[in-house]
């Protein structure tokens, strides 16, 4: 099937073409042959941990579900650490689960594939930081922003182990690109009139607490220089900023931010059952997977 948004952005290196093929692969496996998957889809949702933990020993990495009970039954958040030369640790992360009633190939399959796909680069390369790999269930509602979210169940285990996270990159919704005019909007028109209109970069937003991660985070991924990006650091209460695992992380006192393509704020077919993988723009998307890897890399630094 052609792509909707064919992208104005510069050529592909070759290590970016591979990255993309791996990105294009990882969606499809979750939102087609996998599907809809949430605890009304529980073998689905089962199915979805099995393809993370398979895909993560793939790349040599040990990974290890950290379960808990909901309504009866298992859910697993899914973890591989790479343990680096200092305890702090660097978390990123993306939700497994999918809305009711969508297959959810941006949302959160771009994610979950951006995740897998730098877990597989930084396998057996161990930086000065730790750094966490994890993918989360149960982000979408109900359990959104709740004590039975995969993401807050975990991080207060976090806490209460006493683990020392120094950020946490939360990858939400990161495969839509659109040179429409006016094809990006706002949660508030105070906001908006700082931002572009055009949805054609991707998005790096954080809570008051984390703007120091915001600004180096931006910075790193900026080095890259082939896909334009915003950055906000804003209170939490503005609709959209908390919506995502990185909300739980606040909640225990831990810096985190969120990298998105921003969501309903432009995806036309957001938790819908049209949220498929025709809709994502690949080359758009391994840019933004290829920036994060800088990113990382700068933040957890080089091993001493
Ligand atoms: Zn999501």
């Amino acid at each position: 099937m052609p792509e909707k948004n064919i992208s104005r952005s510069v050529p592909l290196s070759p290590v970016e073409i591979r990255l993309r093929d791996e990105l294009r692969a990882d969606v499809h496996t979750l939102a087609v042959e996998i599907g809809e998957r949430n605890m009304a889809r529980y073998p689905q949702l089962n199915a979805a941990a099995d393809f993370i933990e398979n895909s993560f020993s793939r790349s040599g990495l040990r990974s290890r579900r950290d379960t808990y009970e909901l309504d009866g039954r298992a859910c697993h958040n899914i973890e591989a650490e790479i343990r680096g030369a200092r305890p702090e640790i660097l978390l990123v992360a993306a939700h497994y689960d999918s809305v009711f009633g969508s297959p959810g190939a941006n949302d959160n399959g771009s994610g979950v594939a951006a995740m897998l796909a730098l877990a597989r680069r930084f396998a057996g390369k161990p930086a000065d930081q730790t750094l966490r790999f994890v993918a989360f269930v149960n982000e979408e509602p109900p359990y959104f922003q709740t004590s039975q979210m995969g993401s807050f169940v975990y991080a207060g285990r976090c806490k209460a182990r006493g683990d020392q996270i120094s950020a946490m990159i939360s990858l939400e919704t990161i495969g839509y690109f659109s040179d429409a005019p006016r094809s990006q909007t706002y949660p508030i028109p105070a906001i908006g009139a700082f931002y572009p209109r055009t949805g054609n970069f991707i998005g790096f937003v954080a809570n008051l607490h984390s703007r120091a991660l915001l600004r180096r985070a931006i910075a790193l991924f900026r080095q890259q220089g082939k896909l334009p990006s915003e950055g906000a650091a804003l209170p939490s209460f503005i609709p959209g900023v908390a919506w995502s695992d990185q909300w739980s992380f606040w909640q225990h006192g831990y810096p985190g931010i969120m990298i998105t393509d921003t969501a309903p704020f432009r995806y036309p077919d957001y938790h819908s059952v049209t949220d498929t993988p025709e809709k994502l723009d690949y080359t758009r998307f391994a840019l933004v997977v290829s920036g994060v890897e800088k990113v990382i890399q700068g933040l957890a630094g080089s091993p001493r």
